[in-house]
């Protein structure tokens, strides 16, 4: 093999090429149809919840933030373990963000790390299902409603994932979707906001649409004429195009396709590294059928960054999910502390995710495992 082997990326058919090209000779490219087919579709992966295409993940937060109510004094309580625009979204929104720790089995945001964090400010505990394990959606917004405040379910790894028979999107009052390559389907660009709230949805729907008002009920000055349009909250362009929708369209149809293959090299991992002392397997929960987006695999701290680098070194595009957010620098110079959520940075000192993805064969899959195995499980 002479290419590096990428982490996570895309599975791309004729049917998808297809999808796109017809609409291409068509004639809507941006809001047309294909919008409406591609969230009735993702209505029902998410449980019959409203869906709103938007054009990225970060953008779904953003909206979903925005939905909520989010404003300037707002506390927003979240994990660290996630990539970064889970608080970067609620920050822009004007939100102080209070991080909360880890559950260490699974790496999803501990229920009573969160319980501890709220205040008379929260609006909004933002859990993220990592690496694809849902988190327990009923149970955190149980607690959130206790305390006044709304449960988003930053789902950008989990799409199609179940827990207790509930579909991701179901079980939040905003869920959140990722459609970036690297994710568990993709439309390039691309995510959704899902809520099961039908007011909650159309806050979303008319944010990411620039706040415009049609509906004859809704217009302040109905009679202006037949042109007539309103703004009542100030909202921004967010439109996920036809051509992407209809990627979307056919890359859902093949979701259970890939949840089956990733799931197949999930086993095949936990099967050649379960028991290996050196070596920590990620956790499950009971009830839960994931689509796995990382198989995130933790090794011993001090030796993280050079078995890192040698299985770079031997083609294997390991990566590292994730730096905890406050690391950053902007969070830093907000005066964020290292050691603020110890759990969430051992984590992350001991992480390493192994490729995976639909296309990835088995003899690739017994490449990665004898790799680790030699470098990192010995
Ligand atoms: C990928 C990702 C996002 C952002 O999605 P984009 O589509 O890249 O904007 C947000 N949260 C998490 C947890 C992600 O993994």
């Amino acid at each position: 093999m002479s290419r590096m082997l990428p982490y996570g990326r895309q599975s791309i058919n004729e049917a998808d090429i297809e999808a796109v090209a017809e609409v291409l000779r068509g004639d809507w490219l941006t809001t047309g149809p294909k919008v409406d087919e591609f969230e009735r579709a993702l209505s029902e992966v998410a449980g019959g919840s409203e869906a709103v295409a938007v054009t990225s993940g970060t953008a779904a937060l953003h909206v979903a933030y925005v939905a909520a109510g989010v404003r300037t004094g707002d506390e927003v309580v979240t994990t660290p373990l996630t990539f970064v625009a889970t608080a970067a979204a609620a920050a822009i929104a004007g939100a102080k963000i209070v991080f909360a720790d880890i559950d260490p089995a699974t790496g999803n945001l501990d229920l009573d790390s969160a319980e501890a964090a709220v205040t008379p400010r929260t609006r909004v505990v933002t859990a993220v299902d990592y690496a694809g394990l849902p988190v327990d959606s009923a149970a955190f917004a149980a607690m959130a409603h206790r305390h006044d405040a709304l449960f988003v379910e930053d789902a950008a790894h989990s799409i199609g994932s179940v827990l207790n028979g509930v579909p991701v999107g179901a079980g939040a009052d905003l869920t959140t979707f990722s459609f970036f390559p690297t994710k568990n389907m993709t439309t390039a660009e691309g995510g959704a906001v899902v809520s099961p709230d039908p007011e909650l949805a159309a806050r979303a729907r008319r944010f990411k649409g620039q706040g415009l008002v049609r509906d004859r009920d809704a217009l302040r000055f109905p009679d202006e004429g037949p042109w007539h349009q309103e703004v009542h909250d100030f909202g921004l362009n967010y439109r996920l195009p036809d051509v992407l929708c209809a990627l979307g369209i056919s890359q859902l149809s093949r979701l259970e396709g890939f949840r089956r293959r990733r799931q197949e090299i999930h086993d095949a991992y936990n099967g050649a590294f379960a028991g290996n002392p050196h070596l920590t397997v990620p956790g499950t929960v009971e009830g839960a059928a994931p689509a796995w987006h990382l198989y995130p695999l933790r090794v011993e701290a001090d030796r993280r960054k050079a078995i890192f680098e040698e299985l770079r070194r031997r083609g294997i595009g390991v990566q590292v999910n994730y730096i905890p957010a406050y690391w950053h620098p902007v969070f830093e110079d907000l005066g964020y502390r290292r050691g603020m959520c110890p759990e969430a940075e051992k984590y992350y000192s001991q992480e390493i995710s192994l490729p995976l993805f639909p296309g990835l064969s088995d003899e690739q899959v017994g490449m990665v495992i004898e790799n680790v195995l030699e470098v990192a499980g010995s």
